[in-house]
């Protein structure tokens, strides 16, 4: 049975936030306001984050929804690069804290939904994201999987806990017809993801 996302109803308020900041840091005041107009949700323009946001504080699935959705029209063609990015600063204001990566999916599973599985296959980890709560209801347009924000976030929480630099591959996408999206981590070394990136 497939769980839709939209039916989870509510995301944890937090990572609405932490999001809003992110992309403050990245485009700017500006930029982050027109993402936030073109996806109708205004009311957020002027809304500073909530110093402190309990964890049990909870919001929309679509207002978070109508967000993704308005990055993906306004930054996501030929700048799947700035998605990475802002998945990375993304994850730096949802959580400061080097936890490990089988932590962190479990957090993610509950802040956002979907359903995260964590696979180690010799040196390699491998992230499985069913019933995506980024790409639900999109389809990508370039042939190429979309949840960049996915990636660079499981980018930076490898590092915060490793120390070391890594890199984050999807290889399969809902978006592209996929039963999950699949997430590679990758020591930055072997492969660069920038090369991967370049449409
Ligand atoms: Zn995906």
């Amino acid at each position: 049975m497939t769980l839709n996302p939209m039916e989870k109803k509510e995301i944890s308020m937090n990572v609405f936030y932490a999001l809003l900041t992110a992309l403050n840091d990245i485009m700017g005041q500006d930029g982050k306001n027109s993402v936030l107009r073109y996806a109708k949700l205004d009311k957020y323009i002027h809304t500073h984050t909530p110093d402190e946001i309990s964890m049990d504080e909870k919001i929309d699935y679509n207002i978070f929804h109508s967000l993704i959705n308005s990055m993906f029209v306004l930054l996501g063609f030929g700048t799947s690069a700035i998605l990475y990015e802002a998945g990375r600063k993304w994850l730096i204001y949802l959580s400061p804290f080097g936890l490990s990566l089988d932590v962190m999916i479990k957090k993610l599973e509950n802040w956002i939904g979907g359903k995260w599985d964590l696979i180690k296959k010799d040196d390699l980890e491998i992230v499985d994201v069913y019933e995506c709560p980024i790409c639900y209801g999109l389809k990508s347009m370039s042939g190429k999987p979309i949840c960049h924000i996915i990636g660079g976030a499981l980018s930076k929480i490898k590092e915060s806990e490793t120390g070391e630099k890594y890199d984050v591959i999807e290889d399969k996408c809902i978006a592209l017809g996929d039963k999950c999206c699949e997430f590679r981590i990758v020591k930055k070394y072997k492969l660069d993801v920038k090369e991967y990136l370049k449409e």
